[in-house]
């Protein structure tokens, strides 16, 4: 199995994104004034195994437009098909993509895929309900055109400390768990390594493992609580299985990775 770290662009977000505070503040905060974080990484994933290429999201486009608590900086060349390059391979070679979650700096980049894309049913359900639904129009955050991924579900029984899981390869080396939070269908997709190390693409379930440690909920889930427990649940995982912890924007992911460092 070969796990290939890819960048399309970077991302600053305001700090009350990055430390949100508690109560109604918490999502006011994100669009008031206030200072902004150095630009992080827009990361998706590409997963070499048995002859197949799976892609863990697909990244951002040049397309995107700012939000009041996002600014983007992703050139053309920077895009899916030039992440894909830089790492050695071609978006003909990807067999399958599956999403974590609906977010627009994890799927806009669909657009280059010709290859199936699947999402858990949960959000799918979840993205289509009102809230979000005014949140991208407010946001002028559409969905891709033609945003039409089939939903699986996680009907696979329990994966280590996850509840609800499902595998995504016969042999069962990829996995599929529920990390709801961020999003409320929200998964992350582990990796079981040729050592045996599990290689936890994390996508949004925090945007670093500094937030995991700290086991602090996001500004923007509709659950604080629920994404806590998800975090207790990421954590009592690690604790049972080396695993090396890798959210799709945090900095320090691709040294993680290329270094094996699992969360102690
Ligand atoms: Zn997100
Ligand atoms: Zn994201």
């Amino acid at each position: 199995m070969r796990i290939h770290p890819l960048t399309t662009g970077s991302v600053r977000l305001k700090r009350a994104f990055l430390f949100p505070s508690s109560g109604p503040r918490r999502q006011l905060d994100l669009f008031l004034p206030g200072p902004w974080s150095d630009p992080v990484p827009i990361h998706c994933w590409a997963v070499e195994h048995e002859g197949r290429l799976l892609l863990i999201d697909t990244g951002e486009t040049s397309a995107v437009r700012n939000v009041p608590f996002a600014r983007f900086d992703v050139a053309h060349e920077q895009e899916l098909p030039g992440a894909l390059a830089a790492a050695g391979l071609s978006v003909e070679d990807v067999s399958e993509v599956v999403l974590t979650h609906h977010h627009g700096d994890h799927v806009d980049g669909m657009v280059h895929v010709r290859a199936p894309v699947r999402i858990n049913e949960g959000e799918a359900r979840f993205l289509a309900n009102a809230f979000p639904r005014v949140m991208r129009r407010v946001l002028g955050q559409p969905l891709p055109p033609g945003f039409a991924p089939e939903p699986f579900t996680l009907d696979g029984g329990p994966f280590g400390a996850f509840a609800r899981s499902r595998a995504l390869t016969d042999d069962g080396r990829i996995v599929a768990v529920d990390t709801p939070g961020h999003t409320p269908g929200h998964i992350s997709v582990i990796c079981i390594d040729d050592s045996g190390r599990h290689v936890m693409l994390a996508g949004d379930a925090t945007d670093t493992l500094e937030q995991l440690h700290a086991r602090r909920a996001d500004a923007i889930g509709p659950d604080p609580k629920a994404h806590v427990a998800t975090l207790e649940t990421i954590l009592a995982h690690c604790a049972g299985h080396p695993t090396v912890y890798l959210p799709s924007h945090d900095p320090e992911s691709v040294s993680r990775l290329a270094g094996s460092m699992t969360v102690s």
